[in-house]
């Protein structure tokens, strides 16, 4: 239902907690916030690190801060569900942990992809039987898993590449905002049939992606709206958009007003 997404250098959990506000006129069922912690003191490594719940953006600020959850890059989402009930375990981000070899014990085991999704994944039961195949284990019952171990699947270092790769995969609609482990201050987005729009900081260094420019009237009035097929690769004071045949475009930016 709603996207936001930041790179910075200040810990974004309040921009991201208070984009999802300004989204929340548009009705959902759940919530969630995802962030790698590189970057923060006595962490430099970081780690993907998540908090959902199935009340309000209010509730999940509240565990926000009791968690302590703070970061430098994020994501979050309001969910509206289309496959599997609203619940904790179906909401947004969805972590991939790569696969297990057969036999291996379950345990916890570090994120390596965390995503938020709107739209809906139509050939989602083939790519999770082809998944499943190659050792990915599923934990919820949306649609939206798929997208996040397809990219685990095709990750080679590059999460521009692996996102590229998996979005030639998918069919249906989305929009997304995918990190990865090992690359802190990186966030890319897909949108095809869903929309998204890329705010640039007025510090010249963030970078913020949301699924409607209102989420972010609060942080900037630059915005660069992606168009169908665009793949969006987001770093500390840059940015870079690909078109569907992986070509890097330019997209005019818009100064002013959030537009709905
Ligand atoms: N189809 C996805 C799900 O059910 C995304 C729904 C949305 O757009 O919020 O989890």
């Amino acid at each position: 239902c709603g996207i936001v997404g930041a790179v910075s250098t200040r810990n974004i959990v309040p921009i991201l907690l208070q984009g999802l506000q300004r989204l929340e006129y548009r009705g959902y069922d759940s919530c969630g916030v995802a962030v790698h912690t590189a970057g923060l003191a006595g962490n430099p490594a970081g780690e993907l690190r998540r908090v959902r719940g199935v009340e309000r953006v209010a509730d999940l600020a509240r565990q926000c801060e009791q968690e302590h959850l703070q970061g430098l890059t994020g994501i979050a989402h309001t969910r509206w569900a289309t496959h599997g009930a609203p619940a904790v375990s179906n909401a947004h981000p969805h972590f991939s942990t790569g696969p297990r070899a057969a036999g291996a014990p379950e345990g916890e085991r570090p994120g390596r992809v965390t995503l938020v999704h709107n739209g809906i994944i139509e050939n989602h039961d083939e790519l999770r039987a082809e998944l499943q195949r190659r050792g990915y284990h599923f934990v919820s019952q949306t649609d939206t898993e798929v997208i996040v171990h397809l990219v685990d699947s095709l990750y080679d270092g590059d999460l521009l590449a692996a996102v590229q790769a998996a979005t030639a995969q998918l069919r249906g609609s989305y929009s997304l905002a995918v990190l990865h482990r090992d690359e802190p201050q990186r966030l890319v987005g897909a949108r095809q049939g869903s929309p998204l729009v890329l705010g640039l900081g007025t510090d010249g260094k963030e970078v913020f992606l949301a699924s409607d420019a209102m989420a972010l009237a609060g942080v900037t009035d630059q915005f660069i709206y992606l168009e169908e097929g665009d793949v969006a690769d987001l770093q500390l004071g840059k940015h870079w958009i690909t078109n569907r045949q992986g070509e890097r475009v330019n997209r005019p930016v818009r100064t002013g007003q959030a537009m709905s």
